[in-house]
């Protein structure tokens, strides 16, 4: 124990944190955000910086580290990621003020915002081409609903969502943030974890729905939600949730969101979570954004185009309506080549709007966010004059959007610098001739500074010292310096008494004079009042903007529509793309399609992709292909081919094929066999089954499923069994359109048996004991899987290649004669006839090989198993 007095900053530190216990707090001290006791430890580990000591407190040393304010930025970003919340506190007072109180008096400080990984709103904090959402799930007596916003861009969105619904919908949006109630974290917990959100949990009162209407109205101004839309109970608690947390962490300053779009669930192609991990639609299956289907067709100009594209590829639309508007509006810009040029040009030019409007109505904005809203509606003005008057719905209703902005523009057009600097409090950004008062006082400012040079030219002749200088520091202020060889006849009257001493450093002697000193609070007050001047106008250029908020919004959303669409014609010319016709048949008819990602990858190895038709009867549902084909083959992408295709259609992009007719698709499904999901370590078997268990619970006939070697993650038997009553299950009972990629060589018999299923088979040519890709896919069954051949183009030395193909020919003997006499067959396989007889060293391990062999029962081995075995063997020997 101990006397210590806690210090009254200290006091003051504890009663702040108290209020924040969940959360680091960057406590402002001067230049520095310091972090003290247990946040102290946790942050200097984190950010890998020096922890280090201050004072006690109840007798223990006080932990502390602290970050340069001018560089906190970088540092809450590593915070963030790493899954801290942090409390900003600021010192709200000049510590002068402070000081007037009493000589114990402490700066008032506050926390002013509360930075979450949903509710950043920083460039550097954020990704330009990407949505941050933070999230709200909410359920009432039953009823449940999801709500999302970007305050970084100001989107809001609410739909119902029952819990089933949730994963595939975090998985569609990747909020960084899912708010949920109190109570409910725990269950909601793995959800959440494979989707990659931080999940936090808010009081009850936050969710209560009547509150809830209440933050809404007052949000938006507004005396009742009608006019938005009407929302049942489960969607204002998940909307006044997300509201009141926005309150919370932003310390009142509420974000620019527009009001709140009711998204109709079937709206959108239903894609699941391990549909979009497997289909690499937003993200490749290593993670990054490189190698996904979004990486590949990306060609906007703008961020808020590659975002509008990204929303798209994420939830392709099942509304023929709006997918033929979006296809027509393609299909005039591929006409429209110059045209487009011409857009393009004028969209590289577009900064983003969304971001610095956003910024500036919670007041983190800047100069820079002004011009950039100049620079967007410029553009846009000057878009919407090149629109051509036959232009199609989509294009015409946005060029309507763009216009109206007039009188702003001409505003900031007057009103600001082409440069500003980025902070407005130093200055510098307002146009001359904008203002006269403004002018007439930087002219007194600037011409302070002449008059000080000339002074010091009056100086140098007075004293005959030429190596007098007048200089500025901001301790000091101006003052006169010269060296010590001359300060003892400046110390002496007559100079002494113009010239007063101020200080006498190692080499140097400064002084001050009345003339200086007058002069200098005269450029001061100058500057000053030229820095209010400043500051009262961005204060007027902000009401401005913000006063054309909606309108503003409005303007960059139909540019990032037409950057989309621009982008998606540059697209199909370039990569020569067709228009898909999507009706409300069944139809899943292409002709030579191909794999975007694979196509642009085999394209950098100077490689030409192999296109492939894919005809599932048009005339009525089940159509399913059975794909058989040799490991390499290229099953795996001919299906994913397929399942983009659609996937681009209903998007509204062309598609890379010669032609492309798809009844639509309102369920997208695809799942992988189980060993090649080793790599989200899990038992793997069991999650494939899951996963399948769903597929065939939910599809429907509208339904496209694709599956790739279903079953492989188990024993022969039991796969194939697996497989097989999963497919005449998707015929029978499902009745949907479904690639089924198998090893099974079985199952190809099933043709014969159900009306909607046909063969097909990933064609080789065998030369010379060597197998040839050919990537065809052609109608029929592969006759065999050739294990041993893909073995040998993997490299296994030509001993255990030889080997395999007498352990093959005598399996596949045993397999015709009957499974009773396959044991002595292995028994009687003479055994080191392909091992060179002069290598007697091998004889030894070799015993180890028989005994591996003596346990193998040929009948439980898939083909890829014997190749395992071989792989195996190899090892033995
Ligand atoms: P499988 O699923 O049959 O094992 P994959 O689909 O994984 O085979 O394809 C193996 C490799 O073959 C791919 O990485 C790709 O490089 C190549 N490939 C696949 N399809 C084609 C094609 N249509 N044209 C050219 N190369 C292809």
């Amino acid at each position: 124990m101990t006397d210590d007095p806690v210090t009254p900053m200290m006091a003051q530190y504890l009663a702040i944190k108290a209020q924040h216990p969940d959360a680091i707090l960057f406590y402002r001290m001067g230049d520095f955000f310091e972090m003290f006791f247990d946040d102290a430890v946790a942050a200097a580990e984190a950010l890998d910086i020096a922890l280090t000591k201050r004072g006690k407190h109840l007798g223990q040393d006080i932990s502390m580290c602290g970050v340069p304010v001018h560089a906190a930025e970088g540092y809450l970003l590593t915070l963030i990621r790493k899954g801290f919340r942090v409390a900003i506190a600021e010192q709200m007072e000049d510590p002068a003020e402070a000081k007037k109180r009493g000589y114990k008096s402490v700066v008032r400080r506050e926390v002013v915002r509360l930075v979450t990984p949903g509710t950043l709103t920083e460039d550097s904090l954020l990704e330009a081409r990407r949505h941050n959402y933070l999230a709200a799930w909410a359920e009432v007596r039953g009823e449940s609903a999801l709500a999302w916003a970007d305050i970084s861009t100001g989107a809001f969105h609410v739909m119902p969502c029952p819990l089933v619904r949730l994963l595939p919908e975090l998985a569609r949006l990747a909020p960084s943030e899912l708010l949920v109630q109190e109570g409910k974290e725990a269950e909601l917990a793995v959800l959440v974890t494979d989707s990659g959100a931080a999940l936090t949990p808010l009081a009850r009162a936050s969710f209560d729905s009547t509150a809830a209407e209440q933050r809404l109205c007052t949000l938006f101004g507004v005396g009742t939600l009608q006019g938005f839309g009407s929302f049942d109970r489960a969607e204002l608690s998940a909307m006044g949730g997300l509201v009141d947390y926005l309150n919370l962490t932003q310390r009142g300053k509420l974000p620019l969101l527009r009001p709140p779009q009711r998204e109709a669930a079937g709206g959108a192609m239903q894609i699941d979570a391990a549909t979009r991990r497997n289909l690499e639609i937003t993200a490749a299956l290593s993670g990054g954004r490189e190698g996904s289907l979004l990486a590949a067709v990306d060609r906007t100009a703008t961020s808020a185009g590659a975002r509008l594209l990204e929303r798209r590829l994420s939830s392709p639309s099942c509304d023929l309506a709006v997918i033929d508007e979006r296809l027509a509006a393609l299909r005039f810009l591929l006409e429209q080549s110059r045209f487009r040029e011409d857009l393009r040009d004028h969209l590289r030019r577009v900064p983003d709007i969304d971001r610095a409007l956003s910024r500036l109505a919670l007041d983190r904005g800047g100069p820079r966010d002004l011009t950039a809203i100049r620079a967007g509606l410029t553009q846009a003005r000057a878009i919407a004059r090149r629109m051509l008057p036959d232009a199609p719905p989509l294009l015409a209703e946005a060029a309507l959007a763009l216009t109206g902005h007039d009188a702003l523009i001409d505003l900031l057009d007057r009103a600001l610098v082409a440069e500003p600097p980025l902070l407005a409090r130093d200055g510098g950004f307002i146009a001359s001739e904008f203002d006269a008062e403004l002018d007439e006082t930087r002219q007194l400012r600037d011409e302070g500074r002449g008059v000080i040079a000339r002074l010091q030219a009056d100086y140098i002749a007075q004293t005959g010292i030429n190596s007098l200088k007048i200089k500025h520091n901001n301790v000091l202020g101006y003052f006169i310096e010269t060296t010590t060889t001359h300060a003892e006849r400046m110390l002496a009257p007559p100079l002494s008494e113009t010239f007063i001493h101020r200080q006498t450093t190692a080499g140097q002697v400064r002084f001050t004079t009345l003339p200086l000193s007058d002069l200098e609070t005269r450029i001061l007050n100058a500057a000053n009042h030229a820095l209010e001047i400043e500051k009262r106008h961005y204060a007027g250029l902000l009401a401005a903007i913000l006063a054309q908020s909606a309108p503003i919004f409005a303007a960059a959303r139909a540019l990032a529509e037409i950057d989309l669409a621009t982008a998606l014609a540059d697209l199909a010319a370039a990569e020569n793309w067709c228009e898909p016709r999507v009706d409300a048949s069944h139809a899943f008819q292409i002709t030579a399609g191909r794999h975007p990602v694979v196509e642009r990858a085999l394209r950098r190895q100077g490689t030409t992709f192999v296109a492939n038709d894919c005809a599932l009867t048009a005339e009525s549902t089940p159509a399913i292909w059975l794909l058989t084909g040799p490991n390499m083959a290229g099953k795996s992408t001919f299906l994913r081919q397929n399942a983009l295709i659609a996937l681009l259609a209903q998007a509204g992009s062309y598609v890379p094929a010669a032609s492309a007719h798809i009844g639509l698709v309102s369920q997208l499904f695809s799942r992988v066999g189980a060993s090649d999901d080793l790599a989200r370590g899990r038992s793997t078997f069991m999650v494939e089954m899951v996963e399948t268990a769903a597929i065939l619970n939910q599809a429907d006939d509208r339904a496209l499923v694709i599956l790739d070697e279903i079953g492989r993650g188990t024993a022969t038997y039991d796969g194939l069994s697996i497989a097989w009553a999963t497919l005449e299950h998707l015929h029978d009972v499902n009745r949907c359109r479904a690639l089924f990629a198998t090893h099974y060589h079985e199952m190809t018999a099933l043709s014969g048996k159900l009306a909607g299923v046909e063969n097909a088979t990933v064609t080789v040519k065998e030369w010379e004991g060597d197998v040839i890709f050919l990537h065809e896919v052609k109608k029929g069954a592969a006759d065999r899987s050739y294990g041993v051949q893909v073995a040998r183009l993997a490299g296994l030395p030509s001993a255990v290649i030889e080997r395999a193909k007498v352990v093959l020919e005598a399996l596949e003997a045993g397999e015709r004669e009957g499974g009773t006499r396959q044991k002595s067959l292995i028994d009687d396989l003479p055994l080191f006839r392909a091992v060179p007889a002069q290598a007697p060293k091998l004889a030894p391990k070799s015993t180890a090989i028989e005994d591996r062999l003596k346990s193998v029962h040929p009948d439980e081995l898939t083909p890829i198993q014997a190749l395992a075995l071989l792989y195996e063997l190899k090892e033995l020997g």
